[in-house]
């Protein structure tokens, strides 16, 4: 066995549970024990069951002096076993493992953990964990360290999956114990002086002899986490920079000129400074590298316009991508309008319209990830836009950059990003922030609507679009989800596009017309629902978040969602930048099925805030970093151990990683960071 094996085969790991370890992305040794515990339970207090007080956490070695199985009258199945450790006896209960008497047998040894209670003289421990000890080893000679689920800190890992706990620590001990050996520390020794060697915080990060030790392996794997990010952006600028040169792009200022002026606005300021940017890079011999972030409705397509023109005026094409065929079509129509009547073609390609839609070469292709397709040839490119960028994964971005050869390269996103993210994933971008929105936006009244008020908030609603408005309503979830029998989950109350559609339309807006969007309909299918509602065939659009990206309807006002608290707030955010695109008082209306103060309160947050990057650095700090990016991909930006919020850290990894290239620009002195760095680059793109 050796980091590399597949999961697949080791023993014990049957079907069953590969299938379990590949949606938490387990898939091989090396994964395995990197399989972070996010707690401990502290089972490392022994004693004897004599001196045992109420409520107290503890480990007892004992025997068991029986065993049994009672039955309530509900069928269930209560376990009872007597423990003896020679001092006084102790009842230890489980519920639900019927199993158990076959796997504990009167007069074995055992090792039990947990929280004991006392009500008179009788003393039990519910649900202990518990491990056997072996007869020959009993006294002094028993090693301690050989229990892993009782008498040291335990690790607890998540169990969203459905993988125990107690399963995972006998996996990843088994595991450990026997590549532990093998695993090298890539960081050379100057850069981790003071810090854990990485075997032993492996080890110590799953089974730690002290807390102090926990905190050490986990500062350990944090440092690691943040540094390998900081080490291949910051190898990507090096390349980057020294790139093969281009050719820069003549850019003529009465050509630029005359194209602004004959757009349907006037640019701000915050537009034409970025243009601004832009072109300067255009004229450079390497090509650009920059990253436009600007809230939503700051008028970013434009700005992408713009540039596509200016560099079709040098006889190159561009390739626009965007995350969702949806906005692919939008980008599609909006370039079309803006760039063919300078002579400029615009042809789309999505997973559901393969072929290019113009007779001619387009010099302008619009398209999803099927744009990565290599069946799709592109030459001649001076220019790729990839819109909403967060949503890409960054070898993505290289693939296009690969079929491209060395086009200048300009990235969207409307996602606001704490400082200390962009330092840390935006390393090798430049970067230039849209400030301003475009003028006569009035500003969204943003409500928490209570449950007691939800039939006011209809009635606003029906108003609203008498007066010729049209209204979005968005839910968490496509369609109910299919629960196992038994599990109440607390996704049982959050509501579905489908049923919410299927209600609404047979009730309280039976007189409007409703339209259904959401993630599994086919491209054209979504084309055409988006169309209808922009034609206003559509009063109101009941939509999963699939419309929190980009989309542009501005006689829409009326943003209400469902099951507000499932939701970032940057993800909310966005999704109230749908409305208030146009001349109309526009209005959000958030609704929670969660009746929790923390979560209304959080929620509330959006009625005080309205700058996108003030309502992300919220979220950074209520609920980490996933949330940031919407609810789409947030696990690619997931730290696993780190936190974006650790600003030394950051800087720490920060200055490593440079002074580590600064001596060795290609890494070849470090031949074991180079292919982590390379197994960092192997990600699985999503679909
Ligand atoms: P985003 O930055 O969210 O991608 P869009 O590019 O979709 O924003 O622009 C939002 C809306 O604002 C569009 O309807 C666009 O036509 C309009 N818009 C963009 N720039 C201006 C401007 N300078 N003045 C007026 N409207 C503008
Ligand atoms: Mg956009």
């Amino acid at each position: 066995m050796d980091l590399g094996t597949s999961l697949a085969f080791l023993p014990g790991i049957g079907s069953y549970y590969k299938a379990k370890l590949a949606r938490v992305g387990v898939l091989t040794v090396s994964d395995l024990i990197n399989y972070y515990p996010f707690r401990y339970d502290d089972f490392s207090k022994s004693a004897k069951i004599s001196e045992i007080r109420s409520g107290e956490v503890v480990t007892i070695r004992g025997e068991i002096w029986s065993i049994k199985n009672a039955y309530t009258r509900a069928r269930k199945v209560i376990t009872t076993a007597i423990l003896n450790d020679g001092s006084n006896s102790i009842e230890l209960i489980w519920f639900h493992s019927p199993y158990l008497t076959k796997s504990i047998h009167p007069q074995d040894l055992l090792q039990v953990s947990g929280k004991a209670t006392r009500r008179k003289d009788k003393i039990t421990i519910v649900m202990p964990q518990w491990e056997k000890v072996n007869r020959q080893e009993t006294g002094e000679d028993l090693n301690i360290n050989k229990s892993v689920h009782t008498g040291i800190l335990v690790p607890v890992y998540s169990e969203t999956e459905g993988l125990s706990s107690k399963w995972l620590r006998q996996k990843i001990t088994s595991v450990l114990t026997q590549v532990n050996s093998q695993i090298s520390d890539p960081m050379p020794s100057e850069y981790r002086a003071k810090m854990l060697d990485l075997p032993y915080a492996l080890s110590q990060i799953h089974f730690p002899d002290s807390w102090n030790l926990a905190d050490q392996a986990r500062e350990r794997l944090a440092f690691d986490e943040l540094f390998y990010i900081q080490l291949q952006n910051q190898k990507r600028t090096l390349e980057w920079k020294k790139k093969k040169l281009i050719n820069p792009l003549v850019v003529s200022e009465a050509d630029l000129e005359n194209f602004i002026k004959k757009l349907p606005f006037k640019l701000t300021t915050a537009q034409n400074k970025v243009i601004d940017q832009i072109v300067r890079d255009l004229k450079n011999s390497q090509p650009m590298n920059r990253l436009v972030q600007g809230d939503v409705g700051s008028g970013k397509t434009v700005v992408a316009a713009v540039i596509i023109y200016l560099v079709a005026q040098n006889n190159l094409g561009s390739v626009v991508m965007a995350p969702t065929e949806l906005l692919a079509f939008q980008h599609f129509n909006t370039l079309t309008k803006l760039l063919s009547p300078f002579g400029i073609n615009i042809g789309i390609y999505t997973g559901s319209r393969k072929k290019i839609e113009v007779s001619s070469k387009p010099d302008v292709i619009v398209g999803t990830h099927a744009l990565l397709s290599d069946k799709l040839k592109l030459d001649r490119i001076g220019l790729v836009v990839v819109d909403e960028q967060q949503k890409f994964g960054v070898e993505q971005r290289s693939v296009l950059r690969q079929k491209t050869s060395s086009p200048h390269f300009l990235t969207m996103t409307a996602t606001p990003i704490p400082r200390t993210v962009a330092l840390t994933l935006y390393g090798d971008l430049d970067l230039s922030v849209i400030d301003e929105l475009p003028p006569g936006r009035i500003k969204i009244k943003t409500h928490f609507v209570p449950k007691k008020k939800r039939s006011d908030a209809y009635a606003f609603i029906a108003k609203q679009i008498r007066q010729g408005r049209q209204v979005y309503i968005i839910t968490p979830l496509i369609e109910e989800p299919a629960l196992p029998a038994g599990r109440s989950e607390t996704n049982a109350s959050a509501k579905s596009a489908k049923v919410e559609f299927e209600k609404l339309k047979n009730g309280v807006f039976k007189d409007f017309k409703l339209g259904l969007l959401h993630g599994r309909l086919k491209g054209t299918e979504k084309e055409s629902v988006l169309k209808a509602f922009k034609n206003l065939e559509i009063d109101i659009l009941v939509s999963t978040s699939v419309v929190e990206v980009g989309i542009d309807i501005p006689n829409a006002t009326i943003m209400l969602i469902e099951g507000a608290d499932r939701f970032g707030l940057a993800g909310l955010h966005q999704l109230r930048g749908r409305v208030g695109r146009g001349e109309h008082q526009s209005y959000a209306l958030l609704f929670t099925e969660s009746d929790e103060p923390q979560a209304i309160n959080r929620v509330k947050n959006l009625e005080k805030i309205d700058d996108g990057l003030k309502l992300a650095e919220l979220d950074l700090k209520i609920r980490g970093s996933g949330q940031i990016f919407g609810t789409l991909q947030s696990g690619r930006w997931e730290l696993k151990i780190a936190s974006f919020s650790d600003l030394p850290l950051i800087e720490k990894t920060k200055e490593a990683a440079g002074k580590i290239l600064q001596e060795s620009p290609n890494l070849d002195k470090y031949p074991l960071l180079l292919g982590k760095l390379r197994d960092l680059e192997k990600i699985v793109m999503p679909d």
